[in-house]
């Protein structure tokens, strides 16, 4: 079975009737609204925070010289998720960079409305920032047919990285893990947080679902199953004491025999087993 947890209906991005920025107006979608539902900022590990809504991700490390955002939900969730950084105690003009999982509406939507009102720079796996740079799917993405349906507002200068490279604030270094397969350029993203002395690996998880529009199919485009599969072989590879994923509610809990990573890795295993077997029939 194709998972079809959000494409079933036709976006529309309506101007809001106050005069609040064109990067903040909403996008609608078939779960938005409950996606975008307000829940309270918590503590993921000693530098970490989940600052996100109910159904987008969005994670805060801390560092004492300042701050690192990864994800921005939709335009609609930039206000709840800067209204959560200083629920959680921190000063949004702290944050220095924003860091992004993939080039879709529902991450990367609230990021221009979020770098614009904190300064904070972006970056993104290198295909992720041709993406963002257009507020579009990239040309390669298995959704790219959606179009105009899936646009987000743009950021207008975004870093690329790669694979291994990192993102350092003070004393804190985030390493980013290529994670393409659901989008191009797809990252992972993962840094430690120590207390007294114990070091903790933190994950933040880039969806690992092949999703895509009606008419593509993945058996069409050997390429991008490579390299899912290859993600998720780095993903069940991780250190991972902490994990959080893009859509909290795919993270399967850790078991006896697997840290939340490899569970998470192993569920998207099968996915795609599945997606290709009823590609062939
Ligand atoms: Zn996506």
């Amino acid at each position: 079975m194709i998972l079809t947890f959000m494409l079933t209906a036709a976006w529309s991005s309506a101007p809001l009737a106050t005069n609040r920025p064109a990067d903040e107006a909403p996008i609608r979608c078939p779960r938005c609204d409950d996606w975008n539902a307000r829940v309270e900022p918590y503590r993921l590990a000693d530098n970490t925070w989940y600052v996100g809504t109910k159904g987008l991700a969005s994670v805060l490390v801390v560092d004492a010289d300042g701050l690192v955002l990864i994800d921005g939900g939709l335009p609609q969730s930039a206000t709840i998720i800067l209204d959560n950084v200083r629920k959680a105690g921190f000063d949004p003009a702290k944050i220095r960079w924003i860091l992004d999982s993939h080039a879709h509406y529902d991450h990367a939507g609230g990021i221009a409305a979020i770098a614009r009102i904190t300064g904070a720079q972006v970056a993104a796996g290198r295909n992720g920032v041709i993406g963002l740079t257009q507020g579009r799917n990239h040309p390669d993405d298995p959704q790219a047919g959606f179009g105009d349906a899936a646009r987000f507002p743009s950021v207008s200068r975004v870093r690329a990285v790669d694979d291994g490279d990192t993102i350092t604030v003070g004393h804190t270094t985030i390493t980013a893990v290529a994670s393409p397969g659901h989008a191009p350029g797809g990252m992972s993203w993962r840094w430690t947080s120590c207390h007294d002395g114990v070091c903790r690996a933190v994950v933040y998880l880039d969806s690992l679902n092949p999703v895509s529009t009606d008419d593509y199919r993945f058996t069409d485009h050997p390429d991008v199953v490579n390299a899912l599969r290859a993600t998720i072989d780095r993903i069940a590879a991780l250190p991972c004491d902490v994990a959080m994923a893009a859509h909290p509610d795919q993270l399967p809990a850790a078991t006896a025999t697997a840290t939340s990573c490899k569970a998470y890795a192993e569920a998207a295993s099968e996915r795609l087993r599945k997606r290709l077997e009823s590609e062939r029939h």
